[in-house]
């Protein structure tokens, strides 16, 4: 059996955070980095924006604003982002203050998918010239976190130390690895949410400012804005009901691609379940088989004009002259998402939805169109041995699937904090 002194699981950012960090403090580590898919995948391959501002991306309960500060000058020291201009925001902060929301200013940079596939590229080459072993297709299967041993679909391997980063699509693997490793957790914190698609021209904002962040109240807020050659995209999860469901999500070409006039972005609330506890993975999948059986197999999609006339959209609602513009992903089906969606849900992503057509007029234009639902799994929580997230002697737990993170920089934070705690430096 072969053995490493460290084994990374994922290619995301949170693994190969850890990984350079690893093998610039300690260039002689061994080091395998397996990925199940046959290319490095993960966040950085989907629009790859990246925020360099506290608190985006940062769950409070494991980040202090001092300490992803320190990291988040770290991971850009690294990354070298062009960071975008943001412009005439002034008008749209006084209008959000008026009515008791925020407008956060964040930096960002942006690559668009190419862009991001590109730099992915690029990593993994520097990884291997720096001496590491990247085995991609190959899928972390079981643990035997007391003997150390790493069970995958090809091999055993022994390992010093061991990095889990599965992200949000290894939510289950990592609550097995948990279940097997006697890792207690909690899982009571879910997002759930709206994709909203509309013309540029009804949230000329974007222009300004590419991801802009509101918070509005009922802990409702936009998340992952995307514009120039947008489209909204789905992702199916398998449930234990043995039905798949699907959850929304969205990205852009770099600048390179023709603008196709349409934006995106998502209205999200975070809910969280507390007596009794349930686990927010159970009642987001339930939510998610909920709208995959009344969306046929697939997301709904609603334009606003239906939704505020209380009547489901049809295949003609997506074809009137007041209905301009096609859907990108034609596939959804028109419905009714308020069949669909928790009414407590609905109202606040609505009433969100209003605030934010006071600040940015236009948005409620009636052919804008919101698919459902957006479910984000980010919300495992582990009990932390240290504040290098490690769980047990040699085991450490980080990025989007271990709720360490909600975005690409605070995950590569994670893992260069998991090495820092490998290489003794908290
Ligand atoms: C469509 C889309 C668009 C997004 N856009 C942005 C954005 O613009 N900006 C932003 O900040 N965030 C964005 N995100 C979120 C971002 O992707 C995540 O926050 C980030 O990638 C989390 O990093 P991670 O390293 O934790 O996990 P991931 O990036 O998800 O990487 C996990 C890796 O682990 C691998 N893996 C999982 N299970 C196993 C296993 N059992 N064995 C082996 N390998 C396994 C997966 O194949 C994957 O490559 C987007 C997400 C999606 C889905």
């Amino acid at each position: 059996m072969k053995h490493y002194d460290v084994a990374v699981i994922g290619t995301g950012p949170a693994g190969l955070g850890a990984a350079f960090e690893l093998l610039k403090e300690r260039p002689k580590t061994s080091l395998l980095l397996l990925d199940k898919n046959e290319y490095s995948s993960g966040g950085l391959r989907n629009d790859c924006k990246m925020n360099f501002s506290w608190p985006i991306g940062f769950p409070e309960h494991c980040w202090t604003e001092g300490e992803a500060g320190s990291y988040l000058s770290r991971v850009e020291g690294f990354l070298k982002p062009d960071i975008l201009e943001k412009k005439n925001l002034e008008r749209y902060s006084r209008r959000a203050e008026k009515i008791g929301v925020s407008l956060l200013s964040v930096r960002q940079s942006h690559l668009g998918t190419d862009g991001g596939l590109a730099l992915i590229k690029r990593l993994v080459e520097r990884l291997k010239g720096l001496g590491a072993e990247v085995s991609l297709g190959e899928t972390a299967d079981e643990l035997d976190a007391e003997k150390k041993v790493l069970r995958t679909d090809k091999r055993e391997i022994e390992y010093g130390d061991l990095i889990v980063a599965p992200g949000r699509g290894g939510f289950s693997f990592l609550q097995d690895i948990m279940a097997a490793s006697g890792v207690q957790y909690q899982d009571n914190v879910v997002d759930i949410g709206l994709r909203v698609e509309t013309r540029e021209e009804h949230y000329p904002i974007v222009r300004d400012y590419y991801d802009p962040k509101f918070l509005f109240p009922k802990k409702t807020r936009t998340f992952c804005t995307n514009s120039g050659a947008a489209s909204v995209v789905q992702e199916r999860y398998d449930s234990p009901l043995g039905t798949p469901w699907y959850s929304v999500n969205g990205h852009a070409w770099s600048s390179s691609r023709p603008a196709n006039g349409l934006v995106n972005f998502a209205i999200l609330k975070t809910v969280t379940l507390t007596e009794p506890l349930a686990s927010g993975q159970a009642y987001a999948q339930m939510l998610g088989v909920q709208a995959a059986l009344l969306g046929g197999g697939k997301p709904i999609m609603q334009r606003v004009g239906d939704f505020r006339l209380g009547k489901r959209s049809t295949r003609a609602a997506f074809s009137g002259d007041l209905y301009d513009f096609e859907p990108s992903l034609a596939s959804a089906t028109p419905g009714d998402i308020g069949l669909a969606a928790p009414a407590k849900t609905l109202r606040a992503l609505w009433n969100a939805m209003k605030l934010l057509d006071t600040i940015v007029p236009g948005l409620l234009h009636p052919s804008t169109i919101m698919y459902y639902p957006e479910i984000k799994l980010y919300a495992n929580r582990p009990v932390f041995k240290d504040r290098s997230f490690s769980v047990r002697p040699g085991l450490y737990l980080v990025g989007d699937g271990a709720g360490t993170s909600r975005g690409i920089t605070a995950a590569w934070a994670s893992g260069i904090r998991a090495a820092d705690g490998i290489l003794g430096k908290l």
